[in-house]
């Protein structure tokens, strides 16, 4: 089989596999072509691919050459009408939100796979693209908070004075949520941290935060380990709780989200007016709609002196280690379906596989994106 790597587009720095990865997918016999320039912005040259074992080639030729095509961005319309049926395209392209490319795909009869469905078993664990990215958001949105703020994280007892530690919110506990805990503790900082999942309360005070406790919450076996809709009564506790935090907070990260749906209002513009003049909002969830009702997706916002920060794609700001995340990431994934002897193998049977697989022989067969398209 021949895997093709390709250079993401636009405003993206990283890339799908690093060397380590081709060296890897080389002892499992897979021949490997990499667009020319792939790694440039995650600071990996040609070179490095070529002595891991890759070919490195014109974009052409891996649309040519390639059984198997793979990056992390969803494609240009440009490229869909390069895909041909017998290739396999991987990439992480949001089936649950972007329906019309998953109807382009349907019409076209591709296999696709969307690495942002991995379904969230133990199993999956190593090939969960959404908890590592989620990892370096919340690690990235508090350290741009701390460059930000007027003031100091940790607290200071010098000569000039005693400084007082900054006040974290943080909006949500799951992935990125729990690594902005850690990242803002580590600076020194007093963290609160709000989720409607129960499971959260303790991983949150292991990591030296508090929990906003707030009585009343809808949970769902069902959904998988994610938060679901809550009710208008539970809205309205919660909206007073929070409030009442973000005001004493110089600090709101706000990272909660519902898959396939629009982010939960956490933050209205009354609760932003009554944050103190200087503090700091990073909202994680600016691309599904945003948890602040002030944010502007890919844009600052300074509303009263509050900074508002709309940023759902940090990981293209740390290219290097968000690359080596999803690269290994990717390789568990990839090795999932490749034989023995290097050849295509797809078990549907298997739950990872048919999890993650959205468009096959002009059927789609992850059972969300399915319920969404056929409900639309
Ligand atoms: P996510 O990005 O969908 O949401 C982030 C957080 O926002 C979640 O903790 C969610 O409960 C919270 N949230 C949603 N609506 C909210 C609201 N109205 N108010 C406050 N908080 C709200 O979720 P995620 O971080 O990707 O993962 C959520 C959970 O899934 C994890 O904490 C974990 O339990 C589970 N998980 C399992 C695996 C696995 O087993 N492979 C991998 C990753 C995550």
């Amino acid at each position: 089989m021949i895997l093709g790597l390709l250079k993401e587009h636009g405003e993206e720095t990283r890339v799908a596999l690093l060397p380590e990865n081709i060296k890897a997918l080389a002892d499992l016999k897979v021949n490997i072509l990499v667009e020319e320039h792939a790694g440039e912005n995650a600071f990996t040259s040609d070179q490095l691919y070529i002595d891991a074992g890759a070919k490195v080639v014109p974009r052409k030729t891996v649309f040519e050459e390639a059984d198997l095509l793979l990056q992390i961005q969803s494609p240009l319309k440009e490229d869909i009408a390069l895909i041909k049926e017998k290739q396999i395209w991987i990439s992480a392209f949001n089936p649950l939100m972007d329906s019309e490319l998953v109807r382009e795909f349907l019409k076209k009869g591709l296999t696709t796979f969307s690495l942002d469905s991995i379904p969230r078993t133990s199993r999956a664990q190593a090939m969960d693209i959404l908890s590592s990215m989620a990892t370096v958001s919340g690690h990235k949105a508090v350290l741009e908070a701390a460059l930000r703020l007027p003031t100091f994280f940790p607290m200071f007892m010098t000569a000039a004075g005693t400084i007082r530690p900054a006040n974290v919110l943080i909006l949500g506990a799951g992935v990125a949520g729990l690594q902005a805990i850690a990242t803002a503790r580590r600076l020194g900082a007093q963290v609160q941290a709000f989720d409607v999942r129960s499971a959260a309360k303790e991983e949150v005070k292991s990591l030296g935060a508090k929990f906003v406790e707030v009585e009343g919450a809808s949970e769902d076996k069902a959904a998988g380990g994610y938060a679901v809709e809550q009710t208008e009564e539970f809205k309205k506790k919660q909206q007073q709780a929070i409030n009442d935090h973000a005001a004493k907070s110089n600090v709101v990260i706000c990272t909660a989200q519902i898959p396939g749906r629009k982010a939960p209002l956490l933050l209205p513009k009354e609760a932003v007016d009554n944050m103190k003049p200087g503090s700091v909002i990073i909202d994680l969830a600016a691309s599904t709609g945003g948890n602040c009702e002030l944010t502007k997706d890919n844009e600052t916002v300074v509303y009263n002196g509050v900074t508002i920060i709309g940023q759902s794609n940090y990981p293209a700001q740390m290219s290097l280690d968000a690359s080596r995340m999803f690269g290994k990431n990717a390789f568990n994934f990839l090795k999932l379906i490749i034989g023995e002897a290097g050849e295509l193998n797809l078990n549907f049977e298997d739950d990872i596989v048919r999890g993650t697989c959205i468009t096959h022989q002009k059927e789609i067969l992850n059972e969300r994106v399915k319920s969404i398209i056929t409900n639309a």
